[in-house]
């Protein structure tokens, strides 16, 4: 297992002064501000915002249980992603594993930080395989990628699978972890206090419900969380979302969460009473992976009808696949409903 976790940083990220913004050389209180170039005209928006997002962070450490210094705030998971990268990863040299398939933005992010990325299948059925992900890494590795629950295959993986690899990889490894909520399993942040070298990701844009605030969140060890605070644009979540973000949290998401896991077992079910359907894959997200005979056929008639799925077919690993959000009841019954359309139309043709 992996201690010395500045070992692992660009040397260039060591030696880095980061950026001092007024509100990090005074940070009391006081009447008259005049050191940050701000309007003095009052609008409710003349001021910079606290860019280490204090108040959002006690909240989120109150509802999470995890320290403060223990979290990291950016803007969406997406920079906590890329930030690993600009951390760790020397661009031309380094590399990172990650299961596949998977999210699409580790290896995007890997591409614009010149970053070589490697995937490696799951198994049957989607299934974690901690030695092939192992046998991926070599001397030049410093992340390694998981998603759990895994998008676009909505399964989830043991924490002592997951554990296996971070306490035999010397890196960092990252769990994503996104869509937990819908999961009914633990986090993988109770872990962050024993394995300095385990970033847990998560999201205000699923379960939470606030997409387009872009907060996403990371937990890591302080060290990790210090080299974020330090690399991140000073200001990177704007105000408006600070404020907004605080005042949503208040709002309780269990009834939503179970209601959404409810359709999901319904929608589930019953799209394999349809005959182009071979296959639900079993889910612990807010979307169910489904096998049809005629992806492109099928998602162009639902796009026809006004349905929007996600075609998923030309994935490596999700041949035939359409990835479909479970919605409001009344739209779920709408896509089975468009669906019995389909095959019926297709008789006849
Ligand atoms: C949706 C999603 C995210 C969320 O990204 P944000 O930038 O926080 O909106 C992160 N990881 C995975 C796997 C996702 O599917």
């Amino acid at each position: 297992m992996i201690t010395d976790i500045k070992r692992l940083v660009r040397k260039n990220i060591q030696k880095l002064a980061p950026y001092s913004t007024a509100r990090d050389d005074f940070k009391g209180s006081a009447d008259i501000w005049l050191d940050a170039n701000e309007s003095p005209y009052a609008n409710s928006w003349n001021r910079y915002p606290d860019p280490r997002q204090k108040a959002l962070k006690a909240r989120i450490s109150e509802i999470k249980g995890i320290p403060q210094d223990n979290i990291f705030l950016g803007n969406g998971s997406d920079e906590a992603i890329d930030l690993i990268y600009r951390i760790f990863c020397n661009p031309g040299v380094d590399n990172v594993v990650a299961v596949a398939p998977t999210y699409g933005m580790y290896a995007v992010a890997a591409g614009i930080n010149d970053v070589e990325y490697r995937p490696v299948q799951l198994g049957e059925e989607f299934s974690f395989n901690a030695e092939a992900l192992l046998e991926a890494c070599d001397i030049n590795t410093k992340a390694i990628f998981i998603c759990s629950p895994n998008n676009p295959t909505g399964n989830s993986f043991e924490p002592a699978d997951m554990l296996d690899v971070v306490c035999r990889f010397e890196g960092i490894v990252v769990i994503d972890e996104a869509y937990i909520d819908f999961s009914a399993s633990a986090s993988m942040s109770e872990y962050i206090v024993d394995y300095p070298n385990i970033v847990v990701l998560q999201t205000l844009s699923k379960a939470r419900g606030l997409a387009a605030l872009r907060i996403g969140m990371a937990f890591a060890d302080r060290q990790v969380i210090e080299l974020m605070n330090n690399v991140k644009y000073p200001y990177n979540i704007s105000g408006a979302a600070q404020r907004e973000a605080l005042e949503l949290l208040g709002k309780e998401i269990e009834d939503e969460v179970a209601e959404i896991c409810r359709e999901r077992g319904y929608v589930s079910d019953n799209l394999l009473k349809y005959k182009c359907v071979e296959k639900v894959y079993p889910s612990r997200s807010n979307f169910v992976l489904v096998k049809v005979a005629n992806p492109d056929g099928l998602y162009d008639w639902l796009v026809k009808d006004g349905i929007i799925v996600r075609n998923r077919s030309r994935v490596k690993g999700c041949e035939g696949c359409l990835r479909i959000t479970i919605g409001l009841a009344g739209e779920n019954e709408r896509l089975l409903k468009s669906l019995g359309e389909y095959e019926k139309s297709n008789i006849y043709r």
